[in-house]
């Protein structure tokens, strides 16, 4: 599908396909228009979200105090702006800007100047906020699912029924919590303060609220930066915060890159860091917070593991691996990225693996029947090729059984497997973050466990097995922080999610993920 450098996507072919689609009975349909064609009258379908014109301003600033402002540093030099550009076409879809000390400064003024009243408001009327906030996602759901898949590259499909929907949940979610603080710990907690809240690119509005809701509903204010490469869905979710009348200062966006990320954990106004991203950084962020005051969360990246015993229904368990590490283009810090088959049934698994890697569709991330959409940036494409070379260098067989076409321009991985990979491998231990598993093999129950456990991270893990007892027997023995059996990467706001070790400490969602955002 074409797409302008506005972002702006034609309607017609999508929408006739989703007419048909659409349909409940649409073979009964058209076999009966051959003889009598009834019009319906009184139905008509809603425009698909493909089709949903989006409008894309030429450069955005900060979101600072309740409203959009120009960066600090003089409009007319060159770097006070930076592109985001759409990964699945390379077009730039528009300019925003590269936040500086100074910004941060005026942001971290706002969300303070902002604190004495935000927290003093009785709980049930900060609640309410969040209400709207979610009530009005779920209005701009189709342009918001759009934008971020179009500045992502993450399939419509998913942007579609995942992430916007999940974004929604977890304010409804928060939002319910914010007036029960004190049955939870006995009586009303204090908040932290000025939180200061930096967040990846693979699930940009997603993790902004999972930051920003907690944090709300205990009565903080937050300066969030988006990943440099996703910053436009904060962007409209701060208009949705001016719709629904947020205080000005209470939330501040402020764009920009590394630099401006360790402004804000930098700045000595912030009084609470939570950050998501790589290891790296991570590791980086809980140096420069040590001996300070400020509270720190962490969550990090993952190399989880996905193990399937010989009892597992395979055909399922199969379409689990799918979803394990194909899921948004294997990007995703919780990814079912080794895989560990029962040696009686390795060779059935594989075959079926090779199978449906075969049907699953790349390409396009606007048309909705695309399974895996685009690597999110150049940068990422470079790492995840080096990693595809690596492995083939260190011994591992690459299998790559997908029979799409790839766009011409774009940044595009199809989704693969490595064969004959052994646990030193560095694709074995590194993460990739891409459609990358490997694939390998093991006996006992606890080989399983050990291997499984052979780990720096420890995000998830998933089992597959008919026994329950085996499920439960396995779960207690895994460091991860989310084990999912018989299914993977499944998300809800009610269920804590987090790491060991170097996945990271701290948890987001459910009653556990407010810990972080009172002081008691
Ligand atoms: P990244 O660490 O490079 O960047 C994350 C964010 O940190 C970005 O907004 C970036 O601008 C900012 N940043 C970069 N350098 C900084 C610095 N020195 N100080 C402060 N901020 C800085 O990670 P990424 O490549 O954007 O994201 C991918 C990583 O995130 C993966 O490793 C993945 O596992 C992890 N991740 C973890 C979770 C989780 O919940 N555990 C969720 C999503 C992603
Ligand atoms: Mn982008």
């Amino acid at each position: 599908m074409p797409s302008d450098t506005n972002g702006v996507h034609s309607a017609s072919e999508s929408q006739t396909t989703a007419h048909t689609n659409g349909h409940p009975d649409a073979k009964t349909t058209a076999a009966a228009t051959t003889t009598a064609p009834k019009p319906r009258t009184g139905i008509a379908y809603a425009p698909a979200p493909e089709s949903v014109k989006v409008e894309i301003a030429d450069h955005y600033g900060h979101f600072i105090d309740g409203r959009f402002i120009e960066p600090k540093s003089s409009r007319k030099s060159d770097d006070a702006y930076f592109p985001t550009i759409n990964p699945a076409t390379e077009a730039v879809i528009t300019r925003v800007a590269q936040g500086t000390e100074s910004d941060v400064d005026a942001a971290v003024k706002a969300a303070r100047a902002a604190l004495p009243k935000w927290s003093a408001l009785p709980a049930v009327e900060r609640g309410k906020y969040l209400f709207r906030i979610a009530r009005r996602i779920q209005e701009r759901a189709r342009e918001l699912a759009v934008l971020e898949t179009l500045d992502s590259g993450k399939p419509i499909k998913e942007s579609r029924d995942i992430d916007v929907p999940l974004v929604a949940a977890h304010f409804f979610y928060y939002a319910g919590w914010a007036d029960k603080l004190e049955w939870v710990y006995g009586r009303q907690p204090a908040p932290v303060g000025v939180c200061g809240q930096v967040i990846p690119w693979n699930f940009p509005l997603l993790m902004a609220a999972w930051k920003l809701a907690p944090a709300l509903a205990c009565g903080n204010t937050c300066v969030l930066k988006p990943a440099e490469t996703t910053p436009l869905t904060a962007l409209r979710l701060a208009e949705i915060l001016q719709e629904v009348g947020l205080p000005p200062g209470v939330v501040n966006i402020v764009t920009g890159d590394g630099r401006t990320g360790a402004a804000i954990v930098n700045h000595a106004g912030i009084d609470k860091v939570a950050f998501t991203g790589s290891t790296d950084v991570g590791k980086k962020i809980a140096k420069a917070t040590a001996g300070s005051s400020k509270k720190l969360t962490l969550e990090l990246g993952g190399k989880s593991p996905h193990i399937i015993f010989d009892d597992a229904a395979i055909d399922q368990a199969v379409e689990g691996i799918v979803q394990g590490i194909y899921f948004n283009q294997g990007e995703v810090c919780c990814a079912g990225s080794r895989l560990l088959v029962q040696e009686g049934v390795i060779a059935e698994v594989r075959k079926k693996l090779e199978l449906r890697l075969a049907s699953l569709r790349v390409g396009d991330p606007m048309d909705k029947n695309t399974d895996v959409g685009a690597i999110n940036s150049k940068q990422q494409l470079d790492t995840i090729n080096r990693y595809l070379q690596l492995g083939q260098d260190e011994g591992a067989e690459l299998c790559s059984p997908s029979t799409s076409t790839l766009p011409s321009k774009g940044y595009w991985c199809k989704p693969c497997f490595f064969a004959n990979v052994q646990p030193s491998h560095t694709i074995a231990r590194e993460e990739i973050f891409g459609p990358v598993l490997s694939l390998m093999s093991f006996r006992t129950v606890e080989e399983a466990i050990s291997k499984a456990n052979n780990t720096p991270y420890g995000l998830a893990a998933g089992i597959w097995t008919d026994k329950g007892s085996k499920v439960l027997e396995v779960a207690k023995k895994l460091q991860a922080g989310v084990v999912w059996c018989n299914t993977y990467n499944k998300f809800d706001p009610a269920s804590p999610f987090g790491g060991f070790k170097e996945s990271g400490f701290g948890r987001e969602g459910g009653v556990h993920g407010l810990r972080a955002y009172v002081q008691l």
